[in-house]
């Protein structure tokens, strides 16, 4: 099975020149799905942690299932003002604009490991605002792993030169 066959480019979402892998085919298919997250599973192996930060929101789907199969604590990075409790903030820019990230303050035991999970790699951005966000709040920055890395963007390169591990199942 190709799991690129189930993340199919829309042209010009979500501005003109954007090429936007959807991962609704995939999440709609049991055993693509079920697919991505073994494979998932598989990279995550090579990362010490015990935690997964999910990003809002397509890394809440990834990440939740990828903890569930591993049995890892799992953490929420949500965009602004929608947390209940006192929050560490992170703004960053994306590939198409520009945003927020928050984590909550006490959730996590102080000092934990965490691996950042998400859909989709583009520029890096999003990632590295979450892996500040986790070093603002006490925590230890395990890696990132995406299912899909957009290539041309460079995103892995950018992660790595800002000493952050990372893996993706696909380019
Ligand atoms: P970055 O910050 O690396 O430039 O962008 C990654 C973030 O934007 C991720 O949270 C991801 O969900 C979203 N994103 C950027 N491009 C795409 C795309 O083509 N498809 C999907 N599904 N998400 C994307």
């Amino acid at each position: 099975m190709n799991l690129l066959d189930y993340l199919p480019g829309v042209p010009d979402f979500p501005r003109p020149g954007i090429l936007f892998r959807d991962i609704s085919p995939l999440l709609a298919h049991p055993a693509a799905f079920k697919e991505a997250i073994l494979q998932l599973e598989a990279l995550a192996r090579e990362f010490d942690y015990s935690h997964i930060l999910g990003i809002e929101s397509r890394g809440f789907i990834f990440g939740s299932a990828l903890a569930h199969q591993t049995h890892k604590g799992f953490a929420l990075a949500r965009k602004p003002n929608k947390l209940p409790l006192a929050s560490h903030r992170e703004s960053y820019g994306l590939e198409y604009g520009s945003d927020s990230l928050e984590i909550q303050q006490s959730t996590l035991p102080q000092g934990v490991r965490v691996l950042i999970v998400d859909d989709v790699l583009a520029t890096g951005g999003t990632i590295i605002a979450a892996s500040q966000l986790l070093q603002k709040a006490g925590f230890e920055v395990a890696g990132a792993l995406t299912l899909l890395e957009i290539t041309g963007l460079n995103g892995g390169a950018t992660l790595n030169q800002k000493g952050i591990a990372n893996r993706t199942v696909l380019v």
